[in-house]
């Protein structure tokens, strides 16, 4: 049961963008999917646009600091890295603050590759790392029609979160006082 002084709202939204430019001979993963195509995303770590647009809207639904603050590209630790690390780290920040992940939704703004036949492959790799099921990740994806950004990508997204009924730290509290 919830305190009475339990101040949390019980939403809280977040909003993230990221781009990123292509760059050829490297590998290109977007939503944790390795996709086939001659060119990748350039950036100091797989560059997955996606996941580091979802991991910036989770960290500012908490007013958390941004993804370029806690895992900075001045850094060689993340040379390379696994954007799923950084989508982690997020998440616990989320389930830290007294949260769950309700729904995402996601715009991809890119030329090619088509992402239409991969799409539910992402909705369902995007979820999987969510702990979310798939119905509850939208993803639509645009070509730069009018933009000029052929050589870019794109994300934008909105999370919702809703408040756990215990916030996590309570819960590891109880469990402690229970040994
Ligand atoms: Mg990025």
């Amino acid at each position: 049961m919830p305190t009475t002084n339990d101040q949390r709202p019980t939403t809280r939204i977040g909003y993230g963008f990221d781009s990123h430019e292509f760059r050829n001979g490297i590998p290109l993963k977007i939503g944790g999917v390795s996709l086939e195509h001659d060119k990748g995303l350039g950036g100091h770590s797989d560059g997955d646009v996606l996941l580091h647009a979802i991991t910036d809207a989770l960290l500012g639904a908490v007013a958390a600091p941004d993804i370029g603050a806690l895992f900075p590209p001045s850094d060689p630790k993340w040379k390379g890295a696994d954007s799923v690390l950084f989508l982690r780290e997020a998440l616990k920040r989320v389930r830290d603050a007294g949260y769950t992940v309700g729904n995402i939704d996601a715009s991809l703004i890119l030329a090619a590759p088509k992402i239409g036949p991969h799409a539910a492959t992402i909705r369902m790799c995007v979820a999987q790392l969510l702990d979310v099921h798939a119905n509850c990740v939208g993803l639509k994806a645009k070509t730069p029609e009018g933009l000029n950004l052929e050589n870019a990508a794109i994300a934008h997204v909105v999370v919702l979160l809703e408040k756990l009924a215990t916030p996590k730290r309570a819960q590891k509290k109880k469990a402690r006082k229970k040994k």
